[in-house]
């Protein structure tokens, strides 16, 4: 049995809420004739969160994009809140809004000030008033430590502000899940921990979370599961102590003891 986990049994949302928030059924993906994805199953319960972590090439970021259909999957099923993906653009938009996507690279409009890039997506999607989006700006620029900076560019920012400045442009849709693919894989080291706080403090919070990411501290620390994938499968899933004390599986080993 395991006892030390930082986060007490008791908190971890999976064994008090069976509300599913995503759900991956046989999933298959393939690029051309490279089968990319396969079999993957995978339930995540409301304010789960899930660190995904395995080998480069091994389909991880394929996988959490299928989510928000940044990626199309050809074969099994895929439900978001409820929702099937499927070809209907309405449903795509709808399962858009409540998933929100922080990548390696932050991906910020460079020609707009960190407000703008807060409030663009408020604005023209949802329609929001410039002033209620600006005070949701501001107070999401509060959260991640950073509102002196509202008035800047993203290239007067250091990379770990740019990418909490991410964090908080998604954190302005009011997302119910939050999908990270790497998020401090492209920072200098001494910044990592500012973005690694900030997605403490939003796990904290309830939000459900899907990570990708070799931040394994961070995995002790926030998960209720990991998963390692490698060729395209789900290897092994477990809750994090299990994970790195008695890993199954030889290509888990065998990562394990490249990475930690
Ligand atoms: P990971 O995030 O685990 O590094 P990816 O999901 O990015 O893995 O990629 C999995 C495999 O799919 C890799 O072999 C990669 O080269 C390939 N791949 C990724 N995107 C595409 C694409 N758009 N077209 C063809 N192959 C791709
Ligand atoms: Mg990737």
């Amino acid at each position: 049995t395991t006892t030390g986990a930082a986060r007490p049994a008791a908190l971890k949302p999976t064994s008090l809420n069976t509300e599913i928030a995503v759900e991956m059924i046989g999933v298959n993906k393939w690029y051309g004739e490279f089968h990319v994805l396969r079999d993957i199953n995978l339930k995540v319960g409301r304010g789960e969160k899930l660190v995904i972590c395995g080998p480069s090439g091994s389909g991880k970021s394929t996988m959490i994009r299928c989510i928000n259909r940044l990626e199309e999957h050809q074969k099994g099923q895929i439900i978001v809140d409820g929702t099937e993906l499927t070809n209907d653009l309405k449903k795509i938009d709808e399962i858009r809004r409540d998933v929100g996507m922080v990548f390696q690279h932050f991906n910020l409009f460079p020609h707009l000030t960190i407000l703008e890039n807060l409030t663009l997506a408020p604005i023209w999607v949802r329609k929001m008033p410039k002033k209620d989006a600006e005070e949701i700006a501001m107070h999401y620029l509060t959260r991640v430590k950073i509102p002196e900076q509202a008035a800047k560019y993203p290239g007067q920012l250091s990379g770990g502000q740019q990418q909490r400045v991410a964090i908080a442009r998604s954190l302005c849709m009011s997302p119910k899940i939050m999908l990270f693919d790497e998020p401090t894989s492209a920072l200098d080291p001494e910044m990592v921990k500012e973005v690694l706080d900030t997605m403490v403090s939003l796990a904290d919070e309830g939000m459900t979370m899907l990570c990708v990411t070799h931040e394994m501290g961070f995995a002790r620390q926030v998960a209720d599961r990991v998963i390692f994938m490698d060729a395209g499968q789900i290897v092994e899933m477990n809750e994090p102590n299990e994970f790195f004390k008695n890993p199954q599986h030889e290509r888990t080993k065998l990562f394990l003891s490249q990475i930690l």
